[in-house]
């Protein structure tokens, strides 16, 4: 569950993403009520196998059984500010109807890492590169998205506005861009290798982190409310 909000006096609109459907919204009947069965199971963040009846305009939520319940770790207020932010990017970014079953993996994988760690905020780049590949959206991260060519002297420059990484003949000198070494491309490599493959990394480094927020801004058209203190 993405997030919820109230409807007349017991129920809520609750905004899910599905293994079948991706992105949908569905009434949770009563939920508000302390004898629901549904309260405490639809809760953000859980992952719930769901009955659903369907209704005039939404579906309805007959049953609900918890799955994966990470919500009581992610109560910690930076584990809960992150998954609040990764909540936010997958209902910004997904089109509701739409099944995007990585994208389900991405995410049920991302909440329960959020819940394991003491640094949740660090998984934040990773996903969010892993969010956009699964989107189709990715920068290379290999060759300058202007002109195409491999970076030269392995240095290339942040550029939000173009949603993607530039090389060094295509940077306009009096931009104030983010600059990226050769370990920092090294690094964006690995966050963007899928998990398990050969050279996958989990950790950004500074540069990194900043480069890849760039680009969730770019294509978010703006800072997500839930934008992390850095
Ligand atoms: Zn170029």
């Amino acid at each position: 569950m993405l997030r919820a909000r109230p409807l007349g006096e017991a129920d809520r609109i609750v905004t899910l993403f599905s293994t079948e459907s991706g992105k949908l919204d569905a009434v949770a009947k009563g939920v508000r009520r302390a004898k629901s069965h549904l309260a405490g199971r639809l809760e953000f963040g859980n992952e719930c196998e769901l009955q659903m009846h369907r209704g005039r305009s939404l579906d309805v939520i007959v049953h609900a059984d918890i799955v994966n319940a990470p919500w009581q770790s992610l109560v910690e207020p930076e584990r809960f500010a992150v998954a609040q932010l990764v909540a936010e990017l997958i209902d910004a970014f997904c089109e509701p109807g739409l099944a995007l079953p990585d994208v389900y993996a991405l995410l049920s994988g991302m909440l329960s890492a959020i819940a394991a760690s003491n640094t949740p905020r660090a998984l934040v780049p990773r996903f969010s590169l892993r969010l956009l590949s699964a989107l189709g959206i990715e920068p290379p991260v290999d060759a300058c998205v202007r002109c195409g060519l491999a970076f030269e002297d392995e240095h290339a420059w942040v550029d939000g506005e173009a949603g993607g990484f530039i090389c060094s003949r295509c940077r306009e000198r009096w931009r104030d861009l983010i600059e990226l070494d050769a370990a920092d491309l090294r690094n964006l490599a690995e966050l963007a290798t899928p998990r398990g493959q050969r050279g996958a990394g989990l950790m950004a480094r500074p540069h990194v982190a900043q480069a890849v927020d760039a680009l969730i801004v770019h294509h978010l058209g703006r800072r997500p409310k839930a934008a992390l203190q850095q």
